[in-house]
């Protein structure tokens, strides 16, 4: 940061230092420079979001920008008049608003998720909204930004937390269809990213019969389909329930220990989550078999990405705020948590009770 300070004289210099670039407000985030709101949780006059699940964006903002997919996956969720004002920003496309140029760059969590950086003259500010570094077929690597103030996500700010490669994950769902061939095949998935990096998993392993879905999750499914995402051949789950014996079926979180999953006789309950580390969420969730797959950076990631963005002030929101604040003081950073009220220490709500049709 010094660096990028040398022009300026010293009293401008301690005054720019001294001016936090971000505040927190009970909407949430807030660039007063942009004069915006970074993924309120309530209504606001202009709000840039990073992505779409639910506690990320909500309906009723003024103007919102975002990427092209977010604002799409809005409209999906909310209807076509969620806002007053939508505009699209592009990858790497530089936008004046307020006192601050905005750029947005991909954060590798679902399809279209965004970091937002925030540049003035001599602060270099970036929001990662939620992101991971594992590969994903359905959506844009994340990429670091280089940049002073980095505000990251910690739900698994954890070093219990290591995810394993989400292939091997799939591998045992695979290998139980080996093993169980009569039995239906139940993975609870969220309804926005994790249900469509399943089936792509899935497909990566060489699986090519028809996977099916509930009904819940095609809308989201049938939208990342037609931005050309390969997902293979899907079928609704519609009335059918024995018939579908040995077959996999993908459905939201909540169906899982539902009257639903009892058409299907004794299906195997599986459930892709970051959590299905935890045992006991395992259980509460009913899933007898857990598939650690997560589309939040784990533990190693987290710390590593800290690093690659060479930011000096950590702001750590939405989990293990505490553990990654201290981690990020031992390793000679100022970090603070910042508690922040509205958004899920889970993996996303999403519509999940939504009726199956
Ligand atoms: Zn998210
Ligand atoms: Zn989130």
């Amino acid at each position: 940061m010094m660096k990028r300070l040398l022009n300026v004289a010293p009293d401008q210099e301690l005054n720019l230092l001294m001016s936090d670039p971000l505040t927190i407000t009970p909407e949430g985030l807030y660039s007063p420079a942009a004069r915006a709101h970074i993924d309120p949780v309530r209504p606001v006059e202009r709000a840039v979001v990073t992505h779409g699940h639910a506690d990320h964006a909500r309906a009723g903002h003024g103007a919102v920008l975002a990427t092209r997919q977010t604002l799409d996956i809005m409209a999906i969720r909310y209807g076509e008049n969620f806002c007053g004002t939508a505009q699209a920003v592009d990858f790497g496309e530089t936008l004046r608003v307020g006192d601050v140029d905005v750029s947005l760059h991909p954060a590798g969590h679902v399809l279209g998720s965004a970091q937002v950086l925030l540049q003035t003259g001599v602060q270099r500010v970036v929001i990662s909204g939620d992101y991971k570094r594992q590969s994903d077929p359905t959506c844009a690597p994340f990429e670091p930004v280089p940049c002073d103030t980095f505000v990251t996500e910690a739900t698994f700010g954890l070093p219990v937390f290591r995810h394993p490669p989400a292939r091997l994950e799939i591998a045992k769902l695979l290998s139980s269809l080996d093993l169980f061939p009569e039995q239906t095949h139940l993975v609870g998935a969220y309804a926005l990213g994790k249900a469509q990096r399943v089936i792509a998993e899935i497909r990566a392993a060489g699986y090519g019969k028809a996977i099916y879905l509930h009904g819940a999750l095609e809308r989201l499914t049938d939208y990342y389909q037609a931005q050309g995402i390969d997902l293979g051949l899907l079928e609704p789950v519609g009335k059918r329930g024995k018939e579908l014996q040995g077959e996999i079926i993908i459905c939201p979180p909540g169906q899982l220990s539902d009257r639903w999953a009892r058409r299907f006789g004794d299906p195997v309950a599986a459930m892709a989550s970051g959590w299905m580390r935890v045992r006991a969420r395992a259980r509460q969730r009913g899933a007898e078999l857990p598939l650690i797959i997560s589309d939040h950076a784990d533990w190693d990631d987290l710390c590593r990405t800290i690093l690659q963005t060479g930011a000096e002030q950590i702001w750590v929101t939405h989990g293990a705020e505490e553990a990654l604040v201290h981690w990020c003081e031992l390793n000679g950073r100022k970090a603070r948590p910042l508690n922040m009220i509205g958004y899920d220490d889970g993996e996303d709500t999403d519509d999940v009770h939504a009726t199956e049709s």
